[in-house]
């Protein structure tokens, strides 16, 4: 069984990455930070284990900024035309990447599993049919497939074994 590979970039063309696999899970987060970050009405972050994850080309640059959790969140753009790729978060560290959706060449390739901080979504924005919404955060647990909760309890494993 050969695995999914999905590649993307920035606006330059300068930064060229692979994933490889299906994303653990999938975010259109709505919340105030998300909006501030992006400059719209939300993001959609395609969240893996790093490794999954290659850096063709290009340089990065990191930017710290502050997360929804109240922890800093780092965000990581193309070093030329500061595009912005991917971030790592405090609970997984360096173990986790979120890379942007809207980023991928083909953006149609991934689906949001979950909108979040729906409470806080700019009022004209209507929420998809079919994709479970939520005022705040969720219950991972209780929303995501077996498969991808195995994955995280991996990362976390890792995580607290002193990795990332
Ligand atoms: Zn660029
Ligand atoms: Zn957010």
């Amino acid at each position: 069984m050969s695995e999914t590979v999905r590649e993307g970039g920035c606006a330059c063309g300068e930064v060229r990455y692979r994933f490889t696999g299906e994303p653990i899970m999938v975010h259109n987060c709505h919340c105030r930070l998300c909006q501030q970050q992006t400059g719209s009405t939300s993001v959609v972050n395609v969240f893996t284990e790093s490794e999954n994850l290659e850096l063709l080309s290009g340089e990065l640059a990191s930017h710290t900024v502050p997360g929804g959790s109240g922890n800093p969140h780092t965000i990581f753009r193309c070093k030329t035309c500061g595009t912005a790729l991917w971030s790592h978060y405090p609970r997984f560290g360096s173990l986790m990447t979120g890379f942007r959706a809207g980023t991928l060449d083909d953006s149609s390739s991934v689906t949001p599993d979950v909108a979040i901080f729906t409470d806080f979504k700019m009022p004209w924005v209507t929420l998809p049919e079919g994709i479970p919404a939520f005022g705040e955060y969720y219950d991972p647990p209780a929303t995501l497939p077996p498969a991808s909760m195995d994955r995280l309890k991996a990362l976390a494993a890792r995580r607290k074994a002193g990795e990332g």
